[in-house]
């Protein structure tokens, strides 16, 4: 069998796979993503969908977020995806939270954040979803923009084949990488640069890349719950102190039902649906990019906020790799 060549191989069709495919494309690359899986099931298909610049931390990483979120909405256009610019609302109901949020809301600005402090009154403008029994004021911010992963990571490898020629292999492990050579199910492939984008799989490429990297796993529980009747809208993403903790027991499932109800009243609160994820996570650092070998990267590790980076980070290694 003869061997087909890229100039760009990605391992892994996640989303930060797809961020990385997208841009070479973009730059006139030939493009190949391999993607182990008969179709992407790794950490993007089961995360909440919340490009959230104002979750990230003052500098690099907002700055990341803000250049991600601008390729993101290029090509959700571009691709005729739907999406949400719903922005979000991060609700005080308690005087320790009003504390931090005007805090926020002053030094923000100042650090690039586009955020608002907003009273009560002025959040029941925005959403009739938060509940204004003992609501003391929020924080706005107009730039989160709600996706649904799981259709995304079906339609965006579509579209890159389609418009920019990215060629997709799915079904197809890279067991091994000695560049230009690529070891990948039964066709031969050669690239003239790899970018390994695996997620939560630290054992099959370049294992020792991990150890001691202060690299590890996280389990997240998620649910969702029924339909809302009469086509009830959420609005703003909304937030408050706990609901930016994660849970993994039935009994912190219900916790966190009986949370929710304290500042959000939506018809239907009866769950569905429920799901947990695995994703990769660095201790200190908000990624992990490694070069292994010569051309080769490895990249992961975006803390929980893959969806809101990745575009950002696949524009910063490409850079740095003259792609
Ligand atoms: C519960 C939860 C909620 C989240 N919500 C948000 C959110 O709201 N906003 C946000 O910004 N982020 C969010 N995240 C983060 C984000 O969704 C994921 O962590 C992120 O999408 C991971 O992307 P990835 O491409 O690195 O990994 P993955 O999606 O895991 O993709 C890696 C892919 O590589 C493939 N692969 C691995 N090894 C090989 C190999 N050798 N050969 C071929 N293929 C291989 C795997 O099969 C997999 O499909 C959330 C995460 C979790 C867990």
């Amino acid at each position: 069998m003869p061997s087909q060549h890229a100039n760009v191989a990605i391992v892994g069709a996640g989303i930060v796979g797809l961020a990385h495919a997208y841009l070479a494309a973009k730059s006139g690359k030939s493009v190949v993503v391999f993607e182990r899986s008969p179709k992407a099931a790794g950490a993007s298909v089961r995360g909440f969908g919340l490009i959230a610049p104002v979750s990230q931390t003052a500098g690099a990483s907002y700055q990341m977020a803000i250049v991600s979120r601008e390729h993101w909405m290029e090509l959700l256009q571009a691709a005729r995806l739907p999406y949400q610019p719903t922005g979000s609302l991060h609700l005080a109901y308690h005087e320790d939270e009003l504390a931090v949020i005007r805090e926020f809301c002053h030094l923000g600005p100042g650090f690039g954040y586009v955020c608002q402090w907003l009273d009560a009154k002025a959040v029941a403008a925005r959403t009739q979803a938060a509940l204004p029994a003992g609501l003391l004021g929020a924080i706005w911010s107009p730039t989160e923009v709600a996706v649904d992963p799981r259709l995304l990571l079906r339609k965006i490898p579509e579209f890159l084949a389609e418009r920019h020629g990215v060629k997709f292999r799915f079904g197809c492990a890279v067991h091994a990488i000695e560049l230009p050579r690529i070891d990948a199910g039964p066709e031969r492939w050669t690239a003239d640069a790899v970018i390994v984008c695996a997620g939560d799989d630290f054992e099959t490429l370049y294992p020792e890349t991990f150890t001691g990297s202060g690299i590890s796993r996280c389990k997240v529980q998620l649910m969702r719950t029924a339909p809302q009747p009469g086509g009830w809208r959420l609005g703003p993403s909304l937030a408050a102190g706990l609901t930016l903790r994660y849970s993994d027991k039935t009994i912190i499932d219900n916790l966190v039902i009986r949370y929710l109800r304290n500042f959000l009243q939506a018809p239907n609160l009866d769950v569905n649906e429920h799901w947990h994820a695995i994703h990769a996570c660095h201790v200190e650092h908000p990624f992990l990019l490694c070069k292994p070998a010569d051309n080769v990267r490895v990249v992961t590790a975006l803390g929980g906020a893959d969806i809101t980076l990745a575009f950002g980070l696949a524009r910063h290694v490409l850079r740095e790799m003259s792609i």
